[in-house]
Parts: structure tokens; C-alpha cells; sequence
């Protein structure tokens, strides 16, 4: 056992089927909230109306023009919304989520958050702001949202092919948290217990986007693994798809999906026990094999080529993603090592190893 810190977050959870309709007035009650800023994107606006019937006359503003990773005029203008407001409540993905943390981070307004995805930012105290294509991202205590309603049924509507995106999102936060920067034993029992649950829910989501018992698997998984994520931080994975998807445009979730096997793969062999909990809560022998295999159930394209990657697109990234190498990871990230995991990752061989 070695010496450890944990910084643990603050948060109130409310989970379950139809919580979103019956507890939400009491969650907000408890802020004695009078002048509501509700933020939903559009496609999220009438379940949000539906969810705030109860307290309607309460709720004094609403902001619905939501777009991905939060460019800054959208953040100043949702803050202009908020001019009156004494809370945020927030009903949407992680988009969404992100608009109501920009709003905190200058109002200091606390945020009441009802996710409808798997991304994990309600758990989190990390924002980020994109101004033109460059994205900012920062850490404040005042963004986190003070409490989550999690109700799997809102999740019902989520497409198969963004539930498992999203899922496998989750998945890379749980199974990056065994090597991240502030890696706990209580950050590593959350993400095992987050990979069982996502592990579970995703084969199932992927054919019956339907099942309630999947969905609330699912939805408890993403909490775990954004709370899993938000303890320990972000590792080499983390670094390899933030890189790569900036420099290429490259689509986040596929990204993730396609690159966590061949880092896990580069990693495993010098970080034994997490590989061997990994194995164990995925239901499977081999942590790497068992990771490989369900995304291929899923549909993950086999390499990043299929996302129109370059072969020497590769080598270009090589010595930025190299600067960000965490220094602690578990296997020391050499540029051999690097090339030889990236370009497999690239190729879609199957994940060995063989050059951590
Ligand atoms: P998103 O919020 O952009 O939503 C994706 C799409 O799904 C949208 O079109 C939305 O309208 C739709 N949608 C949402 N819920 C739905 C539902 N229940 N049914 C049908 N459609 C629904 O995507 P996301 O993956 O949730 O979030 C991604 C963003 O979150 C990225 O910007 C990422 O950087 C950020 N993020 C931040 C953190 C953090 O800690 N700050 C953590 C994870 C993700």
C-alpha cells in the first residue's frame, strides 16, 4: 500500500427512474430558489419545460442556445441571461452542462444539473471555454454543480449510436483513472466499479436502446466515472485523444473508444494490478482483449484511419503528445513506445503491448 491524498468533492446525488419528475421541486426547494435561469439546448427544451412544470412561475429566464465545447460568446450570453437568476438549473449533455458551469464561473450562481448523457462534466469541478478553435479548460470549485438529479428515463431517448459514444467516453475516464495524476485507492474502486456498470449496460443499449435496467446501468456508470475522472485527473490517454482530435477535428467519442485499448495494452504490463481489476469487472480474462473485444460488439471503427487519419498525420503529433507524457505514467512513454502504440492505434492491429 503506498501513501496516498484525496481530495474528496462535495455534491448531493439524487438517482433513479423518474426522479427527474418527482423529486427535482424539492432539490430546488432546498436552494429556496425564487428566479430559476433554466439552460436546455433545443432539442432538450420541452422536457426541460415538462421536468419544471411544478415550479414554472419560478422559473424567470431560459437559455437554450447551447453548442458544442461552449465558445465564449455563447458563455457571455447565457450569463447576460443570468442577470436576475439565484440559481442555474441545467437540463441536457455535457454541452449543456458546460454553459451552466461558464455561467458559475463568473456568477458564483450554484447549479442544480439534470444530465441526459453519459459525459460526466455534473460531476466534475473542470470547465471550458473555446474562443475561435482554441478550447481553455480550468478548474474551480464554484463550477461544480451542487447537486445532480440523475433519472435514467430521460436517458431513453439517447440514440444507440450516441449511447455507446458516450458510454465508451465514460469507459476511457474509469479505465484512465488506475494511472492518472491523483489516482486513489477510492478513485480506483469508483472507476471499477463505473467499468461494471458500463460494461454491463453497453452491449445491451447498443441493440435495445429501450431497456430501463440497461439505461440506469449506463447512467450509474457515467456518474462513477466522472466522479472517478474528477478525483484522479487525466492521464496519457487523456493527452493522446485531446492532441489528436485538436490537431485533426477528429470526432471526440471515436477517438476515445479507438485509442483506450492500445494505451491500456501499452500500460498493462507495468501496471499488473490495475489490468487484473479492469479484467475482472469488464467479465473477462485479459483487461486489453476484453476492452478490444467489446468495442468491436459495439461498432468502433478499427482504427483511426477509418476517421481519415494520415499514416505520417501520426508522426506529425508525435512530439506534441510526447511534451504532455504524464512523467508517472505507468510505462515510461518513450517516442519508440509512443509511435509504436499510435501507429497500431492508427493500423487497428490488434493491441499488444509488446512496446510500452
Ligand atoms: P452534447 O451535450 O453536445 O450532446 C450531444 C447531442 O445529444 C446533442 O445534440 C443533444 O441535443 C443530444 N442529446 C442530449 N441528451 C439527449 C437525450 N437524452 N436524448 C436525445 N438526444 C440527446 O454531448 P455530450 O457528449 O453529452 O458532452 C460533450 C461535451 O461535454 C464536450 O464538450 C466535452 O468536452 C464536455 N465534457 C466536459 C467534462 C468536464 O468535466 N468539464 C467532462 C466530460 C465531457
Amino acid at each position: 500500500m503506498t501513501a496516498f491524498t484525496y481530495d474528496a468533492l462535495p455534491g448531493r446525488v439524487v438517482f433513479g427512474p423518474g426522479v427527474a419528475s418527482t423529486r427535482l421541486i424539492a432539490e430546488v426547494d432546498a436552494f429556496g430558489a425564487q428566479r430559476i435561469l433554466l439552460i436546455a439546448g433545443e432539442s432538450e427544451t420541452a422536457l426541460a419545460r415538462e421536468l419544471c412544470a411544478p415550479f414554472a412561475d419560478r422559473v424567470t429566464a431560459t437559455f437554450s442556445g447551447i453548442r458544442p465545447h461552449v465558445p465564449l460568446e455563447v458563455a457571455e450570453s447565457a450569463r447576460e441571461a443570468a442577470a436576475d437568476a439565484d440559481l442555474v438549473l441545467c437540463v441536457g449533455g455535457g454541452s449543456t452542462t458546460g454553459t451552466a458551469k461558464a455561467v458559475a464561473l463568473t456568477t458564483g450562481l450554484p447549479i442544480v444539473a439534470v444530465p441526459t448523457t453519459y459525459a460526466g462534466s455534473e460531476v466534475t469541478p473542470v470547465w471550458g471555454l473555446t474562443q475561435g478553435s482554441r478550447k481553455t479548460t480550468g478548474t474551480d470549485p464554484v463550477v461544480l454543480p451542487r447537486t445532480v438529479v440523475y433519472d435514467p428515463d430521460l436517458t431513453l431517448t439517447l440514440p444507440a449510436a450516441l449511447s455507446v459514444a458516450s458510454g465508451l467516453n465514460a469507459m476511457a475516464h474509469c479505465v484512465e483513472a488506475f494511472w492518472a495524476p491523483r489516482r486513489n485507492p477510492v478513485s480506483s474502486a469508483v472507476a471499477e466499479d463505473g467499468i461494471r456498470h458500463l460494461a454491463a449496460g453497453l452491449p445491451v443499449i447498443a441493440t435495445d436502446p429501450e431497456d430501463g435496467g440497461a439505461r440506469a446501468d449506463l447512467l450509474l456508470g457515467a456518474y462513477l466515472a466522472g466522479s472517478a475522472f474528477a478525483v484522479a485527473g487525466s492521464g496519457l490517454h487523456h493527452k493522446i485523444c485531446h492532441v489528436l482530435g485538436g490537431a485533426f477535428d477528429l470526432p471526440h467519442a471515436e477517438t476515445h473508444a479507438i485509442v483506450l485499448p492500445y494505451v491500456l495494452a501499452f500500460n498493462a504490463p507495468n501496471a499488473p494490478r490495475a489490468a487484473t481489476r479492469i479484467a475482472a469487472a469488464l467479465g473477462q480474462q485479459d483487461a486489453v482483449q476484453g476492452l478490444h473485444e467489446l468495442g468491436h460488439k459495439l461498432g468502433v471503427p478499427a482504427g483511426l484511419r477509418e476517421l481519415g487519419l494520415g499514416r505520417s498525420d501520426v508522426d506529425a503529433v508525435l512530439d506534441d503528445i510526447l511534451a504532455l507524457a504524464p512523467a508517472d505514467n505507468p510505462s515510461p512513454v518513450t517516442a519508440n513506445g509512443l509511435k509504436a502504440l499510435l501507429v497500431a492505434a492508427w493500423s487497428g492491429t490488434a493491441p499488444t503491448g509488446e512496446d510500452a
